[in-house]
């Protein structure tokens, strides 16, 4: 990964690489070493807020696709988590009603 530097916008020093994980999700951040303030890489900031808005849940249509059923994964979300074609997930069935994608 390619190093990006970066300069804290309260005390003009330079913020040092370093990574924060909110709910799973590991994110690139800059921590200021003079203040400590910290800023979010903005393409990451941005897949956890999709992450965040999927919480609550989307209906989505079952489909079929030859003799499987499909649930399409919106593209904004399959993003957000990196899952492009051929990826391989696990699915796991949790009770009668819920399934687990994991990645
Ligand atoms: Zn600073």
């Amino acid at each position: 990964m390619r190093k990006e530097k970066m300069k804290c916008v309260k005390c003009d020093e330079w913020a040092e690489e370093t990574g924060v994980v909110v709910d799973g999700f590991k994110m690139r951040a800059w921590k200021c070493s003079e203040c400590g303030e910290e800023y979010l890489n903005p393409e990451d900031a941005e897949k956890a807020l999709i992450l965040n808005k999927y919480k609550k849940g989307i209906k989505v249509k079952v489909g079929a696709l030859g003799d499987s059923t499909i649930v399409r994964i919106p593209k904004e979300l399959a993003h957000a988590l990196g899952l492009t074609k051929g990826k391989e997930v696990e699915i796991k069935s949790k009770d009668a009603k819920h399934i687990e994608v994991v990645l």
